[in-house]
């Protein structure tokens, strides 16, 4: 039973034009991490091997630009300014101290940080650093420096190799670090032709249709059945099953008339932090950024914009090509998703001209697509991964099996509900362990 008129919830390809080859974006999940093995056995079930390809990610193309203190510079040409940058966060009587290799992984991280982390954790880098770059200065960096001037600095095997640099990091950015490190990991993939194919692929194996447009408005639990009522096209119904699964984010969820859950459950429910995010795409007349040497990855816009991706250029160009202008997360896109979509294209155009004056020639961009996911009403936001940030494992596990644990035959799976919230692998991961749930109980019924 699907609400919207649209399966595929959080992934979601947005198709400029009909054409099977017509320009796409995500305005959903976009990558899959390698490492993620449950999401690559589904699309490796599903037929779709053959169309993983590598994801370039965020200031992965020695083209791609990093805003600095000098304005937008390459990735090849950013150490210089970015260490620039770093002197003026540190205080004098530091920064002579510090090993070289230090203050390049002190940059580069603030780079990163800069480029992806939320407004919060940005404006406080400068107090992370005093504790982090006296433990970095008593690690071996070397063999991390990479590049041909060896300026550049691989930071995931870093953290992943020295976990007691972490200790250096407040509970917050320490949370964060996962996403960041995964996000800017060089293992990642993606599928040619949109990720909705996973999805799209999945339902045309489902032996009964997908419902679309069945609102769950009420779920009753009780010992041995649950209950659902429904709103469908204007009218109320009410059904009862021997067993539901409920996939609805808990952001939709807390909205909702619920009976037969208790109150510890009622807490978790109500409690799950959501962020915010917003993504804006634009199809353009021709990859006019290919010219200007960018063949992938992402540039750090910063501004409102934030994030600003290179998608591949698959299909005829005559079709044009899609940038995603704008990923932005918590404060950011907080603001750029109180904008009607409009303005909100329009001031992804502003700001990226500034960048790419080709964007304000007549007709260079065709159209625009965007989402704004905290205002969306089938997610009330993006993922589930704030509520994370800053808590240890054991906690962390704690309130998964809390988000997971059915009410008699009520039960529940859903990125929120997994150890690996905010991705697909941990929608899939607590959908099969609610179904392994569900067979053993309507087995222990017959
Ligand atoms: C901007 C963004 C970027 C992301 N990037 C990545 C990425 O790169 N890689 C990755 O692995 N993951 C990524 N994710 C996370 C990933 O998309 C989610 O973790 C995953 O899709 C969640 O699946 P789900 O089934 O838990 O929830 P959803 O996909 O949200 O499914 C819930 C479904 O319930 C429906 N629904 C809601 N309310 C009702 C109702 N009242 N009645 C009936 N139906 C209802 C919704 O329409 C939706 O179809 C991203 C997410 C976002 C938003």
């Amino acid at each position: 039973m699907e609400g919207s008129e649209r399966i595929g919830g959080r992934v979601y390809t947005h198709r400029f034009g009909t054409a099977h080859d017509a320009p796409y974006a995500e305005l959903g999940a976009m990558r899959i991490p390698s490492s993620h093995e449950l999401t690559m056995r589904y699309v490796k079930k599903l037929g779709l091997e053959s169309a993983l390809r590598p994801f370039r990610t965020i200031l992965s193309d020695d083209n791609n630009y990093v805003t600095t203190g000098k304005g937008f510079v390459r990735v090849k040409d950013a150490a210089a300014p970015l260490l620039a940058d770093l002197h003026g966060l540190l205080p004098a009587a530091r920064r002579a101290s510090y090993k070289e290799h230090t203050l390049l992984f002190g940059a580069w991280l603030t780079a990163l940080v800069r480029a992806v982390a939320p407004a919060e954790l940005r404006d406080n880098l400068a107090s992370e650093l005093t504790t982090l770059l006296p433990l970095a200065d008593d690690t071996d960096l070397t063999p991390y420096v990479h590049g041909v001037r060896a300026d550049r600095l691989h930071l995931g095997p870093v953290f992943r190799d020295h976990p007691g640099l972490r200790a250096g990091c407040s509970p917050r950015l320490c949370g964060f670090l996962d996403d960041l490190l995964l996000e800017t990991d060089t293992d990642l993939m993606c599928l040619s032709g949109g990720m909705s194919r996973i999805v799209d692929r999945l339902a045309e194996r489902l032996r009964a249709p997908v419902l679309m447009g069945h609102e769950v408005v009420t779920l009753h639990a009780e010992r041995d059945r649950a209950g659902v009522e429904l709103r469908v096209g204007g009218r109320e119904l009410t059904r009862a099953f021997s067993a539901v699964l409920c996939t609805l984010p808990f952001s939709v969820l807390r909205g909702m008339a619920l009976t037969g859950i208790d109150d510890d459950k009622r807490e978790v429910i109500s409690s799950v932090e959501y962020g915010a995010a917003t993504k804006v795409a634009l199809h353009c007349r021709d990859a006019f950024w290919e010219a200007d040497g960018t063949r992938g990855g992402a540039s750090a816009t910063g501004g409102r914009a934030r994030q600003t991706y290179y998608p591949p250029c698959e299909g005829d160009p005559a079709k044009g090509a899609t940038l995603l202008g704008s990923y932005a997360i918590a404060e950011d896109a907080d603001l750029l998703g109180r904008f009607p979509a409009q303005v909100r294209h329009a001031a992804a155009v502003e700001e990226l001209s500034l960048l790419y004056p080709q964007l304000k020639e007549p007709g260079a961009v065709l159209d625009a697509a965007s989402i704004a996911w905290a205002g969306n009403r089938w997610s009330n936001g993006c993922t589930s991964r704030r509520w994370r940030w800053g808590r240890d494992a054991g906690r962390c596990a704690d309130e998964m099996r809390r988000a997971a644990r059915p009410q008699g035959r009520l039960f529940f799976a859903g990125e929120h509900c997994s150890a690996t919230p905010a991705w697909i692998n941990g929608a899939i991961e607590s959908a099969l362990t609610a179904v392994t749930e569900i067979d053993e109980a309507l087995k222990g019924a017959r």
